[in-house]
């Protein structure tokens, strides 16, 4: 099959979370069961790539009642091929953040159709990503100056966070778009104002998302926010699937990042990455270290473990953590680390580098997520042999087994956290049993080739092509 899947962000030329991380994982899986994919996102002013994309040149691009220009960047990389749409709007310092943010990325999702023709790449599906590519199956429906090979192809649209949605004024995007006036009264409409998350939910041919449990959360007030009732209207299309990582990046045996690499059955060496985690933040290396590698946001949970960071010590823990995000998240961590010298240290900022070290060196790692479409800090810990301690939510639910790779609990309030963290504390000093836990953790699969194969059953089931 030949798929085009569109993103806002790709691992390793850009990233903010998890939707990088997938839609730079999952092409490379579906290239290897065979298929053709071209994965097209923005070519931002800070790409990051080993060599920069061929420009090959500039494309005409209906927007806004007039046409724009934009340039085209292409790239090659483990077999799949990538198309940069280049434009003044992504030459700025953060990928998202802006009042203009959804005219952009209707731009953006204007311009896929007219990169892919240029490639030559007629796909036989198109798979798009969150909000910033929501207004994709509308288009290939109703678009008007759509290249050959694009008008009403079939769509899957996935959801890695329904709390982001894309919201404009109806007439205006109808203009961005240049899409006709009928199209006020569509899925596109959120009482009276544009919803790009919602147009893709109701225009792709099959919707998905994250986890299973995330698609049966979000159908629900408590973490649908405000589209839960067209998640119910649409819920024949709609089902989750997992997320992988990729297991090279994350491998112990051969991480480039951490100070010493070891297996399952090396579990020792482990302890030489704590060790150096220990000396370069000054933790005393005598007590379990419990980890957060996370965005400093609501979502996450943070404050509560702020709130319970304290008790977190009196149980006997070493806390260390790795984000960044509202400035008064990082200002309560920064005063922590002044206030527990030798048990409580942060590092403020986004640190690839330092991730490996963390989820190598700690011993477990918390996650208190409000919800949690998939979470793949959790996945990744388990492949380091750091056991999960999570909310009972989203992805968390279906990836971590209980007592047997990790903790879960119900409650996301301090009382909730703390007792799940003294369970998990108690095991801990329970070697074998522990040493098992790790061991268990460690032999799970979270390798991409199995969700792959799923989409790739998705897949067939909207374009009638067998693999
Ligand atoms: P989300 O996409 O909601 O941020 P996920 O758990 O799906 O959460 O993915 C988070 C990804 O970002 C993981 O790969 C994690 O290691 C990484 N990450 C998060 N915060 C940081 C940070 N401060 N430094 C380095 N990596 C981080």
């Amino acid at each position: 099959m030949r798929i085009l899947l569109a993103s806002s962000e790709v691992y390793p030329f850009s990233k903010t979370g998890g939707l990088a991380d997938v839609a730079g994982a999952l092409p490379e899986a579906l290239v290897k069961l065979g298929h053709e994919v071209l994965v097209v996102s923005p070519w931002y002013k800070t790409l990051k790539a080993k060599n920069p994309p061929l420009w090959i040149g500039d494309e005409w691009v209906p927007f806004d009642n007039h046409i724009e220009t934009c340039g085209i960047g292409v790239l090659e990389q483990n077999g799949v091929t990538y198309g940069f749409v280049g434009h003044p709007y992504f030459q700025r310092d953060s990928l998202y953040g802006y009042s203009d943010d959804v005219k952009r990325f209707c731009l953006f999702t204007r311009a896929i159709p007219q990169l892919g023709a240029r490639l030559n790449f007629v796909p036989d599906l198109i798979h798009a990503n969150d909000w910033h590519t929501g207004y994709l199956p509308m288009l290939l429906e109703h678009g008007w100056h759509m290249p050959e090979g694009y008008v009403r192809k079939p769509s899957v649209f996935t959801i890695h966070n329904v709390q982001y949605q894309g919201n404009s004024s109806l007439d205006e995007t109808l203009n961005w778009l240049r899409l006709p006036g009928f199209l006020r009264d569509s899925y596109m409409n959120y009482f009276g104002s544009a919803n790009a998350m919602q147009a893709g939910l109701g225009f792709a041919d099959k919707v998905t998302t994250v986890s299973p449990t995330y698609a049966e959360e979000i159908k629900t007030t408590t973490y649908g926010y405000g589209l839960d009732g067209t998640m119910r209207h649409i819920s024949d299309k709609l089902s989750g699937i997992v997320n992988g990582i990729d297991t090279d990046i994350w491998n112990p045996a051969t991480d480039r990042y951490i100070t010493q690499t070891y297996t399952a059955k090396s579990l020792k060496k482990k302890d030489l990455n704590k060790q150096a985690l220990c000396q370069r933040f000054k933790l005393d290396p005598s007590k379990p270290i419990i980890a957060v590698v996370s965005r400093l946001v609501d979502q996450k949970g943070i404050d509560v473990f702020i709130d319970a960071a304290t008790e977190l010590l009196w149980q006997d823990w070493n806390v260390f953590v790795l984000g960044s995000g509202e400035p008064a998240l990082e200002a309560a961590l920064s005063s922590l680390t002044a206030r527990n010298p030798g048990r409580f240290a942060s590092f403020i900022g986004y640190d690839e580098t330092l991730a490996h070290l963390v989820y190598a060196g700690a011993e477990s790692l918390a996650i208190p997520s409000r919800f949690e479409p998939c979470g793949l800090t959790q996945l990744i810990a388990m492949r380091y042999g750091n056991i999960p301690i999570a909310r009972a939510t989203g992805g968390l639910v279906d990836t971590i087994s209980p007592s047997e790779t990790g903790f879960l609990f119900e409650h996301l309030t301090v009382k909730g956290l703390l007792w799940a963290t003294k369970v998990a504390r108690d095991a801990f000093d329970n070697t074998s049993f522990w040493q098992k836990m790790m061991k268990n953790a460690m032999s799970k699969d979270f390798s991409w080739e199995r969700s792959a194969k799923t989409y790739v059953d998705l897949y067939q089931s909207i374009t009638g092509i067998e693999a």
